[in-house]
């Protein structure tokens, strides 16, 4: 196994430029020295006198980052770009000048490591983490940019101990979170090992040296058992006529801690330290040494498994076992190809190294399995050499999003073609509305700005505002765009009821009849509305408005021989000849038969549930509204627009609930309370979550949910998890 190349007494010292240059000769032997000589002396001068923490010349850190990035095996103007790459933010030389001297390749390159090392990434909430990762990626036009991004953090963490202590939990942190879990997207094992130990080691310093020490015991042991291992594994597959290597080695540090946090366990019960590795020649030899080994060694049921076939999202292939082995130990052991242990080891690398020597250049289905990769990148055309291989991922990943930061540096996700409107209507309802100008980077800018990854936006509003007609041609996302046409629709209506009212009072005026006595006569007003199908005195005067009744049909009805019935004859109630409207029923309570009736509202302060005590209450122009009966709300409506009803006890529906779940502040937390959820087959269709005072977190989890009693046993299985301090219905 290739790991980390350099030594303590290498890191003092400037990487030569003989160096650099042997070692990418070694894969690119047409690789363009020269540039690679004058890159190497630009940024030798350039940092000339600059000094790092440890006291050494600043350009052995460049150096050393070259360096890491021909262990990847990319190509001269990576390694150019890693020379250079801390010259624009830390020296006097502009970009435009490598640009010049160095060509537009290169410039890129070091252009997008710049502008990712300025972005913060400590002190993100977990969930963000990904967002962030997306983010990353999303920035870096070129994949080299990532790559000579992932080095110069590699050689950062390898002398991250010169740092001042607060530096170091800082980097440290980014690391874990972000980097860590970026190398092994991009399927870099030996970066993401590297990157966990280290990172490991000055986050928890106490358990890593714990660790250290408790392997440290064992480990002359270990290595015999190694050794041993490694010769019988050598000598039963030669006998069954296989070649291959056979390499043994202890798991790396974090991912014995990481298994002792995940399962609960003390290091005694760790009993899979030692995993062995078996490079073939073929894919055929692969399962062929697989039986070779289980002819004596006794396979552990159930842990097979054939990445072979079933490759991981992030490319990775082999063939996995665990045996009982000598000893009763038991061991993991990996089969597989040179190919693709090489890919296991260097992931996406492995595809961006120089290759020319190699005919057909990278595999287009190759590539394809990258899962994650492929959401991002338009493959539209076959990739047939290199060069077209590399120009083609060229674009932005993750296409289709776009991320930027609040004012207080939260992400947020918008569609590609989003605008400043967008983010406005993301923060709040009412701020959308009211926007009136916004911000990008501390520049004003309009409303239809386009934005773009990185930016900080803010944006201003003006209680006079509303929203106008033409913001649908910049709004982009569906919340905003929604928003915008209710608002507008609302808008419209109001004018069709103020309106239609004046048409109508106009009309019947000239008849002799008041508008205001009419909507007093409750048996008037039923008549004309029951006969024109209208639910409401609004409805009729929206009708009116808009052009759909005339009023002068208003006025018929009224004159009409019906109408000079005397009021008492007409026994039914305007509530209860609504009502019966509504229902189609006269049977009271109401019974509620989910979600389909289209005059039937949930209200949205209590979001009452199949179960819940209920009351109805008419509502103008808009059927029933239904309150859980304790709620606050139910009690401000006026009385004599109350209706009993209740549930339907065969009733199937599903309804939003929120729950407010207070925690205990620490990681991993919200992804208990989630599996919670889904081991009870709820899913949460929205997650709030904010630290508050006295290390707590305030959690509101928004989800559907089929009645009370279903709820009850969700609030008690939160309620037994530990470090939940209290769960309550919002
Ligand atoms: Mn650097």
């Amino acid at each position: 196994m290739v790991l980390a190349s350099s030594s303590a007494s290498s890191e003092s010292l400037v990487v030569p430029l003989e160096e650099l240059v042997e070692r990418v000769l070694a894969y690119q032997p047409n690789a363009d020295v020269a540039l690679l000589e004058r890159a190497y002396r630009f940024a030798g001068q350039a940092h000339e006198g600059q000094v790092r923490k440890s006291g050494d010349p600043y350009f052995v850190h460049p150096s050393s980052v070259a360096r890491v990035i021909t262990d990847l095996r990319l190509d001269a103007a990576s390694v150019c770009a890693g020379l250079l790459h801390d010259v624009v933010e830390d020296t006097p030389h502009a970009l435009g000048e490598l640009e010049r001297d160095f060509g537009a390749e290169v410039a890129l390159i070091v252009d997008g490591v710049t502008k990712l090392s300025k972005i913060d990434f400590t002190s993100r909430q977990d969930r963000e983490a990904e967002n962030f990762r997306k983010m990353l990626v999303a920035m870096a036009r070129d994949i080299r940019v990532l790559l000579v991004k992932l080095c110069d953090r590699v050689d950062n963490m390898r002398t991250l101990e010169f740092m001042s202590p607060d530096a170091q939990e800082r980097i440290a942190r980014e690391t874990m979170e972000i980097y860590a879990p970026l190398a092994n997207r991009l399927g870099i094992q030996r970066f993401k090992c590297e990157l966990e130990d280290l990172a490991f080691r000055y986050l928890e310093p106490a358990a890593y040296q714990r660790l250290t020490q408790l392997l440290a015991k064992g480990e002359a042991q270990r290595k015999r058992y190694i050794d041993e291992m490694s010769e019988s594994l050598r000598r039963q597959i030669a006998e069954h006529g296989f070649g291959g290597e056979v390499d043994g080695r202890r798991k790396h540090l974090f991912s014995v801690q990481r298994k002792m946090m995940q399962q609960r366990v003390d290091f005694e019960q760790i009993n899979d330290l030692i995993s062995f590795r078996i490079v073939v020649e073929s894919v055929s030899d692969c399962y062929g040494v697989m039986g070779a080994v289980h002819a004596r060694y006794t396979p552990v049921p159930g842990r097979i498994k054939d990445y072979i076939a079933l490759p991981k999202p992030n490319m990775y292939q082999s063939l996995h076992t665990t045996v009982i082995g000598p000893g009763r130990e038991r061991i993991e052991i990996q089969i597989r190809t040179r190919e693709m242990h090489r890919v296991a080891e260097e992931g996406i690398a492995a595809h961006w190294q120089y290759r020319e020597s190699i005919s057909g250049g990278a595999d287009p289905k190759v590539m394809q399995r990258f899962a994650w990769l492929r959401e991002l990148m338009e493959f539209q055309r076959d990739i047939k050499d290199p060069a077209e291989f590399i120009e083609s991922v060229k674009v932005d990943l993750f296409q289709d999003e776009v991320y930027v930061f609040t004012p207080k540096g939260d992400v947020k996700v918008f569609p590609r073609s989003a605008t400043a409107l967008d983010f406005a209507y993301s923060v709040h309802t009412e701020i959308g509305h009211q926007c009136s100008g916004a911000r990008a980077n501390g520049i004003v800018v309009p409303l239809k700005y386009r934005l773009r990854n990185g930016d900080v936006i803010e944006v201003t509003t003006s209680p006079g505002q509303r929203p106008k007609k033409e913001w649908l041609e910049f709004a982009a996302s569906s919340r905003a765009r929604n928003k915008i046409r209710a608002s507008l629709r609302d808008e419209e209506r109001d004018r069709a009821l103020k309106l239609g009212r004046e048409l109508l009072e106009k009309e019947i005026h000239g008849h002799g009849i008041s508008l205001q006595r009419l909507l007093k006569t409750d048996a008037e007003l039923a008549h004309v509305l029951a006969d024109l199908s209208l639910a409401s005195a609004d409805e009729l005067f929206a009708a009116i408005g808009y052009g759909k009744l005339a009023a002068a049909r208003v006025t018929t009805l009224l004159t009409s021989p019906d109408a000079a019935k005397p009021a008492s004859e007409i026994r039914e109630g305007r509530i209860e000849h609504l009502v019966r409207r509504v229902t189609g029923r006269d049977a009271s309570p109401i019974k509620l038969t989910g979600d389909e009736d289209v005059l039937v509202r949930f209200a949205r302060c209590c979001s009452p549930l199949p179960g819940d005590e209920i009351v109805g209450f008419i509502t103008r122009g808009r059927g029933i509204t239904v309150h859980r009966r304790n709620c606050a709300k139910s009690f401000e409506a006026a009385p004599e627009r109350r209706v009993v009803i209740t549930w339907d006890g065969r009733v199937k529906t599903s309804r939003p609930v929120q729950l407010r779940v207070v925690t205990v502040n620490k990681p991993g937390i919200l992804g208990q309370l989630g599996q919670t959820f889904s081991s009870l087959s709820v899913n949460i269709t929205a997650l709030s979550s904010r630290a508050v005072e006295d290390d707590r977190s305030v959690n509101i989890f928004t989800f559907l949910c089929g009645d009370l009693n279903q709820l009850k046993g969700i609030m008690r299985a939160l309620q037994k998890l530990q470090g939940v301090y209290s769960v309550e219905r919002v």
